[in-house]
């Protein structure tokens, strides 16, 4: 089955701002929410499917990639985390909507299973941009990054207490984590304020992490390249994102690729362009050239007669595809310098062989003749 547009999905056009795609999320998510649909399984695709699509809309640069590539964008190379919905925060969607609670039957998302205790949360997912030459993007390379991150304190293991005693159990809401007021007609839940829904409160803090739980640390980790990278390209190391809360697994990081350009080499795709300048006398009469290539030198043969622009092919010389797909080829484009700064001797020379040449450029003629031919 084909995948549907992200925006037809959320039902917005493509221009759609941000406040616009929150807004139609919210509708579809309250519509086909699973508390709100139990044991509906095509209301829980739904869910899914609108999740799906505005996780990756009200992500700029997801966005972009998606408006660029389409779907094609999660196959292969550069893998989005895309299993349902942990990416997305309800807190921030629903967050200012008191009323969006009561639509779910009192707790919504935040309504918590007979278990007691936080609700485990997945950590953030971390974008580290890699700064790389046009050689480490064309053969790959091993790399060391340090990624500021923050993990689970390790005195505490993520609780921000002292010692296991000083967490208590909230006295406002009694470690439910919410509170229940009435509205009118209407019960309303809403997260305890004292404990901020956590359903416990801590005496004394944690010296090290100073309660938060977590502490930012600076982490080394190695990053293999792959031959035939490209700026935007982006691995995902899985685990290496910001640590997850109350036992909730860690994000992912994804190394995004920037490849600095070359002062003479341009890519186009695998394909590596090269323009190099030839004397017109090189030109005319044919010769050999030595070009570089990414891997060293490479003789071209110049043929008699060769016109400026000429593109020349040198098999396999260019960049060996990410996914094993073969190998591109140089292309050389030669352009054919006119001489400056003549001496007089030089000129002379010139003038002479122009007289004598009249019958060497078979272009020009051509051309002057269809000229002749407009103003017949
Ligand atoms: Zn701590
Ligand atoms: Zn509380």
């Amino acid at each position: 089955m084909s995948k549907r547009d992200y925006y037809e999905v959320l039902g917005v056009n493509k221009n759609a701002s941000d406040v616009e795609i929150k807004k139609a999320y919210r509708k579809l998510a309250i519509q086909f929410h699973p508390d709100k649909n139990p044991g509906n399984a095509e209301a829980e695709e739904k869910f899914k499917e609108a999740t799906e699509a505005y996780e990756v809309l009200s992500d700029g640069q997801k966005r972009a990639q998606y408006d660029q590539f389409g779907h094609s964008m999660n196959g292969g190379f550069g893998n989005y985390k895309s299993q349902g919905f942990q990416n997305v925060n309800f807190e921030d969607i629903f967050g200012d909507f008191d009323d969006i609670f009561s639509a779910f039957g009192g707790g919504g998302s935040r309504r918590r299973s007979s278990h007691s205790g936080p609700r485990p949360q997945a950590g953030n997912d971390l974008l580290y941009t890699l700064d790389i030459t046009f050689e480490e993007a064309a053969f790959g390379a091993s790399k060391t990054i340090r990624v500021p991150r923050n993990e689970t304190c390790p005195k505490c293991q993520g609780s921000g207490a002292n010692s296991p005693e000083d967490v208590e159990t909230c006295q406002t809401c009694g470690g439910k984590g919410q509170i229940r007021r009435s509205q009118g007609f209407f019960s309303i839940s809403q997260p305890c304020h004292s404990c901020q829904g956590l359903g416990k409160t801590i005496k004394n803090k944690c010296s090290h992490c100073r309660g938060q739980g977590s502490v930012r640390v600076e982490k080394s980790l190695s990053v293999t390249i792959p031959a035939g990278v490209e700026t935007g390209n982006r691995l995902r190391l899985t685990g290496e994102g910001e640590s997850g809360r109350h036992g909730g697994p860690a994000g992912d990081l994804y190394v995004e690729m920037r490849v600095a350009p070359h002062p003479i080499f341009r890519r186009d795709g695998n394909d590596i362009f090269c323009e190099v300048p030839i004397p017109f006398a090189t030109a005319a009469l044919g010769g050999s050239l030595e070009v570089p290539t990414l891997t060293g030198k490479a003789k071209l043969k110049i043929p008699e007669g060769t016109q400026s622009n000429k593109l020349f092919r040198l098999k396999s010389k260019g960049i060996a595809d990410v996914r094993g797909r073969g190998i591109g080829d140089q292309i050389i484009q030669v352009v054919v310098e006119t001489p400056t700064n003549l001496t007089e001797r030089q000129r002379e020379l010139l003038r002479e062989f122009d007289e004598a040449s009249s019958e060497n450029h078979p272009m020009g003629n051509s051309f002057w003749e269809k000229v002749k031919g407009l103003f017949q």
